[in-house]
């Protein structure tokens, strides 16, 4: 292999190389894209499982008066504790590494913490 030969051959690895950098910063973009999506899902998912129980507690209650009134006090304590409930889902969601702040809401935080979602998460 002659000096030449070795030249084009290093081109040649160059090449490929910033092939190979490429196919891995898109792949990097997909997989951030996946974690966001699964995070939407698994949210929504929780969202919908809270109002099918909500909905079967609700059915129940139908059928017993009693059990109706009941329900309807549970329900008054739930929802004043839901304000404090959606404070911890955000608190978590942040910690779990995802933005809560309105600019960048649901999205992977890919460069550690961020001071919009530190200001909203001291000023709850
Ligand atoms: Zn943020």
């Amino acid at each position: 292999m002659d000096k030449k030969d070795i030249y084009q051959q290093m081109i040649l690895i160059e090449e490929q190389a910033g092939i190979l950098h490429e196919s891995l910063s898109a792949m990097k973009e997909q997989l951030v894209h996946l974690l966001e999506e699964n995070k939407r899902l698994s949210i929504e998912n929780q969202q919908l499982r809270k109002i099918l129980k909500k909905e079967h507690a609700v059915e129940s209650a139908e059928e017993d008066q009693k059990r109706a009134s009941q329900q309807a006090e549970e329900d008054a304590k739930a929802s004043s504790a839901q304000v404090g409930e959606g404070y911890d889902n955000l608190a978590r969601l942040y910690y779990e590494g995802f933005h809560i702040c309105n600019i960048n809401y649901g999205h992977l935080r890919t460069e550690g913490d961020c001071l919009f979602c530190l200001s909203f998460l001291h000023k709850s």
